[in-house]
């Protein structure tokens, strides 16, 4: 079997699957506070109960909210400190004397819907978070794509592209930069658009909601938003062509993304013969607990390294 770890702020997952995806098991534990060893003990606690319970060894994969650095082998870009600088995956191996994968928590999300969720089957696929940020992941044939500094699907601190000379520079961002996609495009963003317009506090799946109960407002907010992210999304399928678009996070509720993201997406996008395949997340909040256990292939798991 294949045991997944996803590693939030609050709360810490397991999920073990049988070969074919089948959940022979979950289980959440509140995630210590500040307390990096703590952190690694109820990991390997978890699995120690998960095995005990099926009776069965299993691969282990984590999903992490940052990622593990080529060069230095220590977690780093991660909102929680107090995972940063440390070599999570060889601790948590040493803890539970096998072999630990350790991936960042939007390459997981891809991964799980490349697999067997909304996008299996598709060859080349760009997994979109969007809720309070904005990130990525890519999966080719069925591998994230991590890159030589692990940034690899990262997009949400590009720039937006072909801005207007009223998107010029655009908001701050946390990053030190400004105008970057996530400062446009991340639920935070769309509600503070929608309060420099009107003066009314809405949170962005209520905007959406607005907007298709004929409020002029939100209608106008949305029609920028579609726009700006099918600009922000045309650039990615001009790099890597991919064959599906899962989105994931909070803004993948809202229901009209699909039906105006494709087109547009056509428009900015060079040559496209289609509309782009822009497809809701099957897998919802497990998609990151799930990818972790998938982070081992079939034809890994015989003989792990
Ligand atoms: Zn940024």
């Amino acid at each position: 079997m294949r045991i997944g770890i996803d590693l939030g702020g609050t709360k810490i997952e397991l999920i073990a699957l049988a070969k074919g995806g089948d959940t022979l098991r979950r289980e959440r534990v509140a995630t210590p506070t500040n307390d990096y060893e703590a952190t690694i003990r109820a990991m390997h606690d978890l699995v120690v109960r998960a095995e005990e319970a099926l009776g069965e060894r299993g691969s282990v994969g984590v999903a992490i909210p940052g990622t593990i650095s080529a060069r230095t082998g220590l977690v780093k870009n991660a909102n929680s400190t107090r995972l940063i600088g440390h070599p999570l995956d060889k601790d948590l191996a040493a803890a539970l004397g096998r072999p630990v994968r350790v991936a960042n928590d939007a390459n997981c999300f891809a991964l799980s819907e490349a697999t067997d969720g909304a996008a299996r089957n598709a060859k080349i696929v760009f997994g979109i978070i969007a809720g309070t940020g904005v990130g990525g992941g890519v999966v080719v044939d069925g591998r994230v794509l991590v890159g030589a500094n692990a940034i690899a699907g990262e997009w949400g601190h590009n720039p937006l592209p072909s801005p207007s000379h009223a998107e010029v520079p655009g908001p701050d961002c946390y990053c030190g930069k400004c105008g970057c996609i996530e400062s446009w495009l991340s639920g935070p963003a769309l509600a503070r658009q929608y309060k420099d317009a009107t003066g009314r506090d809405l949170i962005a799946t209520d905007i959406a909601a607005a907007a298709a109960n004929g409020d002029a407002a939100a209608r106008m907010i949305m029609e920028q938003f579609y726009d700006r992210f099918a600009r922000a999304i045309a650039s990615v399928v001009n790099v890597i062509d991919p064959d599906a678009i899962v989105m994931g996070g909070g803004l993948s509720k809202i229901d009209t993304l699909y039906r105006e993201l494709p087109e547009r997406i056509m428009r900015y996008a060079f040559t496209p013969e289609a509309p782009a395949r822009v497809l809701r997340n099957v897998h919802g909040d497990s998609s990151g607990v799930r990818g972790a256990a998938w982070l081992w292939r079939e034809d890994e798991l015989a003989h792990p390294a």
